[in-house]
């Protein structure tokens, strides 16, 4: 019998059987990789009897927080030729109604908690099983027999992520074995994830950092994965300090980054065996990097998407995070980048272009979305939407999204860096800036804020943009709000204040 290696677990539990694989912060449950594989082998079981045995490449949908049952589920789904797909339980009732008319999973398995979310979708949904409780997953999967694994084929479908909807409504990515298997290969190769890496996860497994990177990643390579179910920032920091664990990586977005800094339980001398935290998803400011390189943690910056997994990345190297604020850091080994220009051309080092990626992790492409999909791709190349340029040393900056990059008088402006000077004044909680139509320049600046306690003028911010930026780069407008529209993870969706704000 050989080995079927693709399958995180089947190689684990073959070769250290004993070790720890999953542990739950908050419920202490914990699995080896014996114990996880055998619950996956009797999952693939239970998931082929829920479909009613149909033909492979059923979607499984899942709403659920942050679990070992999740883990479980993703993988028993592969393990039987279906497809996993994750739901993001921060939408309301209309959003995850349209996402589930989108995929037409064949089983919709939630949490008990949010049975009324569900309650409150209007329209034909598919066959319900509580995790939970009598007659659930959990309760079913104790008397199912273990299956033996599907065949690997690796262009086969086994995750399909939604987008996290920044730029609009969030589209299916179709994630397949391959492209599992290479995103977990390339992380593990970046962040030097091994059998002695704890990781500790609590972004959610909805997005391709939590379950594609961290989740996978970790499980393949043998090391432990510490569960969270949500990110609170003084239990997250009892759990990076607790001795038991030694936590060794842990994954942030940049604002949760920010508030375990500001955290009163701050204290970096108890991270003891923390080797970086690890940051992506949204513009990373060179003011956090260098107040946590004080700190003596670096924040390792990379950059990904749901269609790629990790596509650039830091080393996990202090010297070279200090050495390159800001970028995001190298190309994954397993994908070529190219930066292009609006001529199709690759541009010049130094210069800015579109970022196109190429390699296994890349996805064949949107679930449902033919027209997506053609405009996202040329041949096997990725357009990611995403703009970067080649700086000294081969790293990478990503200045921002090309859709929200604006041209003010000629000058092209990165609205990202100006929400980093201006996020850094004392009285900003929150920031956004947007280019929108002007009759003389083009578009200009519109600086979105959200202040703190005490609120900052127009002006005060003004005077600050004029210290740092150049004239061009300067709002012209500053609106001040109760919040900023954000996706899960904490991403300004600018396509809302855009419509909210089009008569400025
Ligand atoms: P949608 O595609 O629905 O608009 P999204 O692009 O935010 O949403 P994800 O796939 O979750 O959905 O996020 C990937 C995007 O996040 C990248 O394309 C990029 O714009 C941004 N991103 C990721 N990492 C970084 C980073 N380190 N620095 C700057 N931007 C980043
Ligand atoms: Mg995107």
């Amino acid at each position: 019998v050989g080995l079927e290696t693709d399958d995180p677990l089947i190689y684990r539990a073959t070769v250290s059987p004993e070790r720890q694989a999953a542990f739950e912060v908050t419920t202490g449950r914990s699995e080896t990789y014996a114990s996880l594989d055998d619950a996956v082998g009797r999952g693939a079981a239970l998931i082929a009897e829920l479909v009613g045995h149909a033909a492979p490449s059923q979607r499984i949908a899942y709403l659920g927080r942050n679990s070992i049952d999740q883990i479980v589920v993703c993988l028993a789904c592969q393990r039987a030729g279906h497809v996993f797909v994750p739901l993001n339980w921060r939408l309301g009732a209309s959003e995850l109604g349209q996402i589930v008319a989108d995929c037409e999973p064949a089983v919709l398995l939630h949490d008990a908690e949010f049975a009324p979310v569900l309650g409150d979708i209007h329209q034909p949904l598919p066959r319900t099983v509580s995790v939970e409780g009598d007659g659930g997953w959990d309760d079913m999967l104790r008397s199912a027999k273990r299956a033996e694994p599907m065949p690997t084929e690796a262009d086969a479908a086994c995750i399909m992520l939604y987008t996290s909807g920044t730029t609009g409504s969030p589209k299916g990515v179709i994630i397949t074995r391959r492209n599992a298997f290479a995103s977990a290969v390339n992380f593990a190769l970046v962040g030097e994830v091994t059998s002695r890496s704890v990781t500790l996860c609590d972004l959610p497994f909805f997005h391709t950092i939590g379950l594609v990177a961290i989740g996978r990643t970790t499980l393949t390579m043998g090391g432990r994965l510490v569960i969270s179910d949500r990110f609170l920032p003084d239990r997250t920091l009892a759990t990076l300090g607790d001795p038991e664990l030694g936590v060794t990586h842990y994954f942030a977005v940049p604002q949760m980054a920010s508030a375990l800094r500001n955290a009163p339980a701050w204290d970096p001398s108890a991270l003891k065996a923390l080797q970086a935290i690890f940051i992506g998803g949204a513009p990373l400011s060179p003011a956090l990097i260098e107040a946590f390189l004080e700190d003596g943690i670096p924040l390792v910056n990379g950059y990904g998407m749901s269609e790629a997994g990790t596509a650039i990345h830091m080393p996990l190297d202090r010297d070279a995070v200090a050495r390159h604020p800001g970028s995001v850091g190298f190309p994954a080994p397993l994908l070529a980048v190219r930066l292009v220009g609006e001529d199709g051309q690759d541009v010049a080092d130094g210069e800015v272009g579109e970022i196109w990626l190429k390699g296994p992790s890349v996805t064949p492409g949107y679930w449902n979305k033919p027209g997506e999909t053609a405009r996202a791709f040329v041949g096997d190349w990725y357009r990611t939407g995403d703009l970067g340029r080649r700086a000294e040393g081969g790293v990478i900056h990503v200045p921002d999204r090309l859709k929200d990059m604006y041209i003010t008088g000629g000058e092209n402006v990165f609205p990202a860096e100006i929400e980093a000077v201006i996020g850094a004044h004392p009285k900003v909680r929150d920031v956004a800036v947007l280019g929108l139509p002007d009759p003389k320049w083009g578009e200009c600046g519109v600086a979105f804020i959200v202040a703190h306690v005490e609120a900052p003028s127009a002006d005060e911010i003004l005077a600050h943009c004029a210290e740092r930026l150049a004239s061009y780069k300067r709002p012209t407008r500053i609106v001040f709000l109760e919040q900023i529209p954000r996706t899960a993870s904490g991403k300004a969706q600018k396509h809302i204040l855009r419509q909210t704000h089009a008569e400025l």
